[in-house]
């Protein structure tokens, strides 16, 4: 389900605006964000048999529950895989976030749309990925501890996002710019060195491609100064003038 652009815009203000407030890093760590909202999360695994049946039956990912005013609970399936389960809560971080239990005239589908854009943008927000050397479906799975499904839809939003960026970032964008990034400036670092030793093979391979185009030319110099036009010519006439000087038959 799509939503309209001014929606789009306002979650990647929210999430650039709780992440600025949470003092957040990347790669984002989704438990800590959690944490740092006051959102207690509880591991389906801590429940006991019946609670354990009605949480699975209620989602196989997670859900949230808001007991009282003071604190909201997020039940979450922590025998996903890891990179589900951070979706999952950030995907419920994004539903207290936007405040979808006061909200009782947007649809569920709305809501849920929502919510999963809410914790796909703030997992990958397009002006990080910006920032990789080498941008592929690969590097941001591993950049931002993507699922390669979610990863492939980041890239995707990317090359989209790409083709209106215009080199001036939003207001969003410049704060998410203003979070640390020690763990990913680490990876950044070794793509770089990566791209660096792919452009020094690049090099040698045009180096190579060069001298062996200055070889054949040279020879075809050697060739030419007997006065004709195509070396490759020249080389034939030459071959066939040896052959019939040593009384080869033509
Ligand atoms: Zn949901």
């Amino acid at each position: 389900m799509y939503l309209d652009e001014e929606t789009y815009e306002e979650i990647k203000g929210e999430v650039a605006h709780y992440l600025v407030q949470c003092g957040m890093s990347y790669p984002l760590n989704a438990d800590e964000f959690a944490r740092r909202m006051e959102i207690k999360f509880i591991p389906y695994s801590e429940l006991g048999n019946d609670a354990y049946i009605e949480a699975m039956r209620t989602s196989r990912d997670g859900f949230l529950c808001e007991k009282n005013c003071s604190y909201t609970y997020i039940f979450f399936n922590d025998e996903r895989m890891k990179e589900r389960q951070d979706m999952s809560l950030l995907h419920e971080i994004g539903h207290q976030v936007l405040d979808h239990n006061s909200t009782p005239n947007k649809s569920d589908d709305v809501k849920e749309a929502e919510a999963k854009f809410f914790a796909k943008y703030a997992k990958a927000p397009m002006p990080l990925i910006h920032l990789l050397p080498i941008v592929t479906t690969d590097t941001i799975q591993k950049a931002f501890g993507l699922s390669r499904e979610a990863a492939k839809y980041a890239l995707d939003n990317y090359q989209k996002w790409l083709k209106r960026f215009n080199g001036t970032y939003t207001d969003y964008e410049q704060k998410i710019l203003s979070l640390k990034r020690d763990g990913l400036n680490a990876y950044i670092e070794e793509l770089k060195i990566q791209k660096n030793r792919h452009s020094v093979r690049y090099q040698l391979m045009e180096r190579q491609k060069h001298n062996l185009n200055l070889a054949r030319k040279s020879r075809g110099q050697v060739v030419s100064l007997q006065g004709y036009k195509s070396a490759i010519v020249q080389r034939n006439l030459y071959e066939i003038q040896q052959i019939t000087k040593f009384g080869g038959v033509m």
